[in-house]
C-alpha cells in the first residue's frame, strides 16, 4: 500500500520545525522514526496533509546524565538507548522495557519520544516512564513546558502535547544508586505487543518506604495502582526478611486484582486482560523485591 499524498519538509532546526507546526494548514504531523506513522499512512489509516520530518533536526538526540536525572533527547534511537552505558548502570528497568519493544529492526529507527507521543495504550515505553516518575519537555510557540508522565497520557494515542508542541525531552529522576525494579509483560508471540504489563519502583534503604506501582493493557492509559502503591509502601517489609516479603507478594497479588478490577478499564479490556495484569503486578513486586534483596 501506498501512503495518502502529504506535503513533507525537512526543517534543521527546531524553531524550523515549530515554525512549520505553527504556519502550516490542515492536520500536520511530525515524523519520528516512523515505525507507528508510517504504516498508519500506508494503511490510509491517517491522512496528514503535511508532515514535518525531524530527522534532520539537530540537537534532538543525547543520553546525558545530570546526576540527580537523566535527560533523554526525544529523537535518540530505541536501539541506542538500549545499548547506552549509561542507561544500563543509572536506569535499567528502561533497559528492561526498551528489550521488549517490538523487534531489533523496529527499535534501530523507532525513537525513544516517538513512542511516548504515539501513546499506545500498551506500549512499553508510557508505562516504564510513568513508573519512574518520568517529566517530558514540550517545546512550543510560546517556549517549553514540563509535563508529568501521569499527565502526560490522556488516552489511546492521545497525549496532553498540543499540536503545535514537539515533545523534546524525557526527564528521569535519579536516585544515588539504581531505586530496585522491575518491568513484566506478556504477549502471545515474542515481538507482538503485549496485552498487559506492570512496573514496580521501590524507595528505602533497610526497609520499603513506598511504591509506584503501574499497569497497563486492561485501561486506555498505564494506571498506577494506588491501594498496591499503598499496601507495598506501608509494609515496612525489610530487605532481609524473606518471609515477610513472601507474604506481602501473596497480599499485593489479592489487591492487584481489585485495584485493576476498579480501573475504568476499556470495553474491549477481557476478564483474562484483567486477570493477566493483576498477576503481572503481583510478579514485577516478587521481582522487584528479590533485585533488592540481592543487593
Ligand atoms: C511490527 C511493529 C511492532 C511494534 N511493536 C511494538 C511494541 O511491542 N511496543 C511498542 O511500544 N512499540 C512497538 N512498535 C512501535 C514502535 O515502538 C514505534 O517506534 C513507536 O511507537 C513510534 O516511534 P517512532 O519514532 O517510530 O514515531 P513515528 O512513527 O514517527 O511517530 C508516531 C507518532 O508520534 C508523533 N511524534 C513522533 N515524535 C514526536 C515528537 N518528538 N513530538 C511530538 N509528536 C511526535 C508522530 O507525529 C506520530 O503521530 C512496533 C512497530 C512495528 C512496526
Amino acid at each position: 500500500m501506498k501512503p495518502p499524498p502529504f506535503r513533507y519538509h525537512t526543517p534543521r532546526s527546531l524553531s524550523e520545525a515549530l515554525d512549520l507546526l505553527r504556519e502550516s494548514q490542515g492536520d500536520v504531523r511530525v515524523l519520528a522514526g516512523g515505525q507507528s506513522l508510517v504504516p498508519l499512512l500506508n494503511l490510509r489509516l491517517a491522512y496528514p496533509e503535511v508532515l514535518v520530518d525531524l530527522n534532520q533536526v539537530e540537537g534532538l538526540s543525547y543520553i546525558r546524565d545530570e546526576a540527580t536525572r537523566l535527560c533523554i533527547g526525544a529523537m535518540t534511537r530505541q536501539r541506542e538507548a538500549e545499548f547506552s552505558p549509561v542507561l544500563t548502570a543509572r536506569c535499567p528497568l528502561l533497559v528492561d522495557a526498551l528489550t521488549q519493544v517490538g523487534h531489533p529492526a523496529i527499535r534501530n529507527r523507532g525513537t525513544i519520544g516517538g513512542s511516548l507521543a504515539h501513546a499506545d495504550p500498551v506500549a512499553e515505553l508510557p508505562c516504564v516512564m510513568t513508573a519512574l516518575d518520568a517529566e517530558f519537555v514540550a517545546a512550543g510557540p510560546g517556549g517549553e513546558r514540563v509535563m508529568a508522565a501521569s499527565d502526560f497520557f490522556l488516552g489511546p494515542y492521545e497525549t496532553a502535547l498540543d499540536a503545535s508542541e514537539i515533545l523534546v525531552e524525557a526527564r528521569i529522576p535519579l536516585a544515588p544508586v539504581p531505586r530496585p525494579a522491575s518491568f513484566v509483560e506478556f504477549s502471545r508471540r515474542h515481538g507482538d505487543f503485549a496485552l498487559a504489563e506492570a512496573a514496580v519502583v521501590l524507595e528505602g534503604g533497610g526497609t520499603c518506604a513506598s511504591a509506584r506501582v503501574v499497569a497497563a493493557g486492561p485501561a486506555w492509559t498505564p494506571s498506577r495502582l494506588d491501594a498496591v502503591e499503598r499496601l507495598v509502601g506501608s509494609s515496612g517489609v525489610a530487605r532481609t526478611d524473606g518471609t515477610a516479603q513472601r507474604d506481602l507478594v501473596e497480599e499485593v497479588g489479592r489487591t492487584a486484582e481489585a485495584a485493576v478490577a476498579a480501573l475504568p478499564t476499556h470495553a474491549e479490556a477481557t476478564a483474562y486482560q484483567r486477570r493477566l495484569a493483576a498477576v503481572l503486578v503481583k510478579r514485577a513486586v516478587a521481582h522487584a523485591l528479590e533485585r533488592w534483596s540481592r543487593n
